[in-house]
């Protein structure tokens, strides 16, 4: 822990040297960055490429192999109950149960959250109001469109205002502009202090980040703004950027 900032309360998440093994495969190979309270963070890389195994251990949900980190002040190996309490969750695989109604869902999730019933009622009123969604307030989750499904999961994973929110792949299968109506939630997110670390494949979401990695075959081999990004890579956009860089991978994922 020696070299790790413990008392600064501005880096939100700081990855040191973090390293995940699967028997003599190395997923994620010595990777370090710091993520700034308030920053929306991109996780670039290819199918394969370690992201999610990252992702997984930085949520406390995985032990490193090797290597350190800290998110939201707190040790992601040996304190992962409080690393769990402060951040939130939202992957495309997982996010609302398609057979409850919006406001049972909401009620759920706060529930889970540990927030009280109250102060759910309240937040959920509000929250219809700014995503203007009060004539789906009783309505089946399973029968909104995927774009809404979307918004509303986001908002469901930073109801409880956690210090930093995970994204795992949050717009997959959804037109730009849907894309960016999302992306204003995020921003609004982080004017109110959230951190936000995401995964992504659209490259148009990439030009959206404060910073953005790119990792190939587990390592970070890019870590910039977009704009530095593509002044390094002598690219016009960050498509380019991706594309130079995942052109070395020689992993090939099953
Ligand atoms: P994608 O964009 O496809 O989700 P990713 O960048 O998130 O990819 P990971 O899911 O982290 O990649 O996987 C990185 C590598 O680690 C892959 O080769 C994957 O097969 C391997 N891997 C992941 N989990 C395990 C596991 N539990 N056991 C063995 N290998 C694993």
């Amino acid at each position: 822990m020696s070299n790790l900032i413990q008392h600064n309360s501005n880096k939100v998440i700081i990855a040191e040297n973090l390293t995940k093994r699967f028997g003599h495969f190395t997923a994620v190979d010595n990777i370090s960055f710091e993520v700034s309270r308030g920053e929306i963070f991109g996780f670039l890389g290819a199918n394969g490429a370690g992201k999610t195994t990252a992702m997984r251990m930085l949520c406390g949900l995985s032990i490193p192999t090797a290597g350190k980190g800290m998110v939201a002040g707190y040790d992601i190996e040996t304190q992962t109950e409080l690393v769990k309490k402060s951040i939130g969750y939202m992957s495309q695989k997982f996010s609302l149960y398609d057979d409850l109604k919006v406001w049972e869902n909401i009620e759920l999730f706060g529930g889970i959250y540990g927030m009280k019933d109250k102060e759910i009622k309240v937040k959920t009123d509000e929250l219809m109001k700014v995503l203007n969604f009060e004539n789906e307030r009783d309505k089946l989750v399973g029968s909104l469109p995927l774009g809404f499904k979307q918004k509303l999961a986001f908002s469901v994973s930073i109801f409880h205002t956690p210090q930093v929110v995970f994204l795992d792949e949050p717009t997959g299968g959804v037109d730009p502009i849907t894309r960016r109506q999302f992306w204003e939630l995020i921003y609004d997110a982080t004017s109110r202090g959230i951190t936000v670390f995401v995964t992504t494949h659209y490259m148009d979401e990439a030009e959206y980040c404060n910073r953005v990695s790119i990792m190939v075959d587990g390592k970070i081999e890019a870590l910039d703004s977009p704009k530095e990004l593509k002044k390094q890579f002598n690219a016009s956009s960050m498509d380019e950027v991706f594309h130079q860089l995942a052109r070395k991978s020689t992993r090939v994922d099953s």
